[in-house]
């Protein structure tokens, strides 16, 4: 299959011959095959998993919509990072700043945006510390 990641700044990654892809909708994992049904689904923001050449490899989704017709699986983004692109440093400051928001919880603070803004760190580190 043809795997494309497309975020509104840039085309992330584009790659032929891949064997499986594992994403994290919001209702749960899906695991796409070659002659998958056609469907699209909302993502979670999460870590997107793909085979290519028995290859196992990974790309942060900070959510989006997910297309498959069972020939090429396509991901539209807000933002998507593969874990050479991921700054660790930047991702644990942001975690820090989320984590501070949800602690002092006040009229001030929108806890679904500091929720979200923690997700998406959280998915930054755990990539940028997990072998595929
Ligand atoms: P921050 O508060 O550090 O900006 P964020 O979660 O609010 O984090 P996003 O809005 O998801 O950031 O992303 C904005 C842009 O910055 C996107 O292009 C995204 O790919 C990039 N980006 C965000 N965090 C990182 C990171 N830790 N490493 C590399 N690129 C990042």
């Amino acid at each position: 299959m043809k795997l494309k990641v497309v975020t509104p700044d840039r085309v992330v990654l584009e790659t032929e011959d891949v064997e499986a892809v594992y994403a994290q909708t919001v209702d749960g994992d899906v695991g796409i095959l070659p002659r998958h049904i056609p469907m699209v689904t909302p993502l979670a923001i999460d870590v997107l998993r793909f085979v290519k050449q028995g290859q196992k490899e990974q790309i942060a989704i900070m959510g989006g919509i997910l297309r498959t017709n069972g020939k090429e699986v396509s991901v539209l983004a807000d933002a998507a990072e593969l874990a050479t692109e991921i700054d660790l440093v930047r991702a644990q400051q942001a975690k820090e700043r989320a984590e501070a928001r949800l602690r002092q919880l006040n009229s001030t603070v929108d806890e679904g945006r500091a929720k979200l803004a923690m997700t998406r760190a959280l998915t930054r580190i755990r990539l940028k510390q997990t072998k595929p």
